[in-house]
């Protein structure tokens, strides 16, 4: 097992990639925080990963309020006696074209990705620094190194996401923790099927066309990339043993934005 007793915790984990990884987690031997907006959808992944015999807890965690993202990791502190890895992986998607795009719609869209991933970051890292390292690890997309139309409040977080973990990788290096950015192409979870009727009917193509026309146009192969190849690159980085691997941005992609 590669990630025996480590303690996870993984925000946005109750379906989608975070919950993929969750179970990826668990199967690896960590114990597994499981946070997400309600404290049901956490349960259920819990519930997966306690049947599949590994340890979890669940959490309900709006990563954009400070009080509890600060009381979600007090309590995996108190109960499991420190923190080795976080991800933050909590997100959201709005398609709109820039000129049209609500000034609600887009600070919702920042703050999920932004504010939640500094909020998780900062609580992570008082636990990290007290007790000698630890791993931090961000959910980025393909859209943190480049961008397409009606994304832009995306597109932003996302490269602000990966401007945080850089500054990760260099102010904590000294007390022993990594930060890297796992930037994937298209995924069938709920967020890219939410999607893919709304670009569509912004686009004037069909379904499929957004499929193969827009998604998936600049692959190698015509392929979405799984939950399992999520999963597996987010073991290997919680897992990597040493801080060679720090600060850098891995694209799993289908050949998507090559590096
Ligand atoms: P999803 O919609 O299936 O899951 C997102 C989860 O985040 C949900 O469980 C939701 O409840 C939770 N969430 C939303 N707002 C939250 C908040 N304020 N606090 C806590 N939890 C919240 O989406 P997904 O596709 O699994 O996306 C997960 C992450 O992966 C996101 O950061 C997304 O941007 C990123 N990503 C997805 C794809 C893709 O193609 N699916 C590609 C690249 C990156």
């Amino acid at each position: 097992m590669r990630l025996e007793n480590r303690i996870a915790l993984i925000t946005g984990a109750g379906r989608g990639i975070g919950r993929a990884i969750a179970e990826a987690y668990g199967r690896e031997g960590a114990k597994v925080a499981v946070a997400d907006l309600t404290l049901e959808a956490a349960q259920d992944t819990v519930a997966a990963i306690e049947q599949a015999g590994g340890t979890a807890m669940a959490l309900a965690m709006d990563v954009t309020d400070e009080k509890a993202v600060d009381e979600g990791v007090a309590a995996i502190v108190d109960k499991w006696g420190g923190l080795d890895i976080a991800l933050a992986n909590a997100g959201i998607q709005h398609i709109d074209a820039i000129h049209k795009l609500s000034f609600a719609d887009w600070s919702k869209v920042m703050s999920v990705h932004l504010d939640g991933a500094f909020l998780v970051t900062r609580a992570a890292l008082n636990q990290m620094y007290a007790s000698g390292g630890g791993t931090m690890l961000y959910m980025g997309s393909v859209h943190s190194l480049e961008a397409s139309p009606l994304k832009a409040p995306y597109v932003a977080a996302k490269h602000g996401m990966l401007g945080l973990c850089r500054a990760v990788a260099k102010e904590g290096a000294e007390y022993g923790v990594r930060s890297n950015i796992i930037c994937p192409g298209f995924v069938r979870t709920p967020l890219v099927d939410k999607q893919i009727p709304e670009q569509a009917k912004e686009l004037g193509i069909s379904e499929d066309e957004v499929i193969s026309k827009v998604m998936l146009k600049n692959t190698v192969d015509g392929e979405f990339t799984t939950l399992e190849d999520v999963a597996e690159l987010a073991v290997h980085l919680a897992a990597f043993p040493s801080a060679a691997l720090t600060g850098q941005s891995i694209v799993v992609s289908h050949g998507w934005h090559m590096q």
